[in-house]
């Protein structure tokens, strides 16, 4: 039975805006390029933007992989803009982020996966905001360590690869990728370059129990993932997966303390959390721990 229809209060929030706000968002209209913060809703925007932090989200806006808890369109992208690189460096400087999240759908489309272009992005943001902390949301590319090495040969803050869900409910839940193959990715991650700061994500509400998020939550430590983020799982669709459970912010707050007890430099769990959720303190947490 899922329980969809009935939204608990802490998962409803007050929309805000004001000059600064406005202001930000025409730099994006002017900028032509995609926020997963604008694009998905986030309800975090508004705290966000105003702390300097946003995602964007490069390679275009179709997905060649169809998950089911996803919103992003699916099909057989055609953009690959050379300039976004370039782009994404200067609405980066024109909006002042302090620490940017660059992101992309799946582009299986491409031989590396679009690993070039997140390298290029990386590099670009450096050149024009050197003290902006720069994280990259990686697909799996297929499993390719080359282009993972191609990535990380432009020196991210922060390698981030999202696990999404459980091991029994992977296949379920994401479309071709694998649980054991992201696992693979964060272990690659640290010796393709020693030091690399990692981080992942689980969404709750998909039925999971508590025993398998543990698991997940350990077999993420024993990859030596640094910085774990937990959030509700909320139905884009009703044809999207059902949300199977609301979590509440007690729970929430007692995955944190399991997750810090584990090892991590830094856990971010609580309803609304999302990938990118306060990212900038968790970089600064990380490198002080
Ligand atoms: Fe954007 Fe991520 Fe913040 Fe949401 S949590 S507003 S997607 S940076
Ligand atoms: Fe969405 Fe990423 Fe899955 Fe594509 S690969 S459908 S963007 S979660």
């Amino acid at each position: 039975v899922s329980t969809s229809e009935r939204k608990p209060d802490w998962l409803k929030i007050k929309l805000n805006t004001n000059d600064q706000m406005k202001e930000l968002k025409a730099i994006m209209r002017g900028s032509e390029l995609h926020t997963v913060c604008e694009e998905a809703k986030c309800p975090n925007i508004y705290e966000c933007w105003s702390n300097r932090t946003a995602t964007f989200m490069i390679l275009g806006s179709i997905c060649t992989r169809a998950c089911r808890f996803c919103a992003v369109n699916t099909g057989l992208p055609t953009e690959l803009d050379r300039e976004e690189p370039e782009k994404v460096a200067k609405a980066t400087a024109q909006m002042g982020l302090k620490h940017v999240v660059v992101t992309s759908v799946a582009r299986d489309d491409l031989q590396d996966g679009g690993a070039a272009i997140f390298a290029e992005t990386i590099r670009a943001i450096r050149t024009r905001n050197p003290i902006t902390g720069v994280e990259v949301l990686i697909p799996d590319f297929n499993g390719s360590e080359e282009s993972l090495a191609v990535v990380l040969a432009a020196k991210p803050d922060i390698l981030n690869h999202n696990i999404e869900t459980v091991e029994r409910l992977s296949d379920r839940v994401r479309a071709r990728a694998k649980y054991q193959r992201s696992l693979t990715l964060l272990e690659n991650a640290k010796k393709l370059r020693e030091g690399q700061m990692t981080k992942s994500s689980i969404m709750l509400g998909l039925g999971e129990t508590i025993e398998e998020i543990v698991q997940t939550m350990r077999d993420l430590r024993a990859v030596a993932c640094n910085i774990l983020t937990v959030g509700q799982y909320l139905q884009p669709t009703k044809k999207h997966l059902p949300v199977m459970k609301y979590y509440t912010p007690e729970e929430f707050r007692e995955i944190k303390e399991i997750g810090l007890e584990m090892g991590y430099d830094h856990v971010e769990s609580g309803p609304l959390v999302r990938s990118s959720y306060h990212a900038h303190e968790q970089v600064e947490k990380a490198t002080m721990a």
